[in-house]
């Protein structure tokens, strides 16, 4: 069994007038991410992070926010087809770990809708992905409540002996 390993970070900035979409999940606030995309950070960073652990590039690359496909497009539809194609490269998430920093709201319970809902979207069980989130005690400008960032970390195995990054580029090209 072969593994990889992969980390994303991403972060946007907080606007009035947009939805607050962290993990696929809509949370009542009054300032929402602003993005080409719903500018889901934590969706970002873990398809980051996916990417990263096939060698297969950033999310950039893959869904350029020149392309006004992805205008207001759920996150979740990239973290689809990424894993989709981490999928037929032979390769498996053993788990993710991220951390959302955000000054406010409270996000401890919405944590496990985040969870779900990601497993959700690449088909695995809930227990492989752990979310946790953090204040920066007041501190920079996601103290200041400017925006919000995200880090991921994913372990992927692949029983195939010959699974290299070159096969995922392959499934990419
Ligand atoms: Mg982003």
């Amino acid at each position: 069994m072969m593994t990889r390993t992969g980390i994303g970070y991403d972060i946007h900035r907080l606007v009035q007038g947009r939805p607050l979409i962290l993990g696929g999940t809509t949370i009542p606030y009054e300032k929402g991410l602003l993005g080409h995309s719903d500018a889901d950070v934590l969706v970002h960073a873990a398809c980051d992070a996916l990417l990263g652990a096939v060698g297969m590039g950033d999310m950039g690359e893959h869904f350029p926010d020149t392309d006004l496909t992805w205008k207001d497009t759920s996150s979740m539809v990239f973290l689809d087809e990424i894993y989709r194609k981490i999928l037929a490269s032979g390769w498996e998430l053993v788990n993710m770990d991220a951390t959302v920093f955000a000054q406010a709201p409270k996000l401890s319970a919405h944590k496990p809708a985040m969870a779900r809902n990601m497993a959700q979207c690449m088909g695995v069980s809930d227990d492989r992905i752990n979310i946790k989130a953090t204040t920066t005690e007041g501190l920079g400008v996601i103290g200041a409540g400017a925006g919000m960032a995200a880090m991921c970390v994913v372990l992927l195995q692949s029983p195939y002996p010959n699974s290299a990054p070159e096969a995922a580029r392959g499934v990419n090209d």
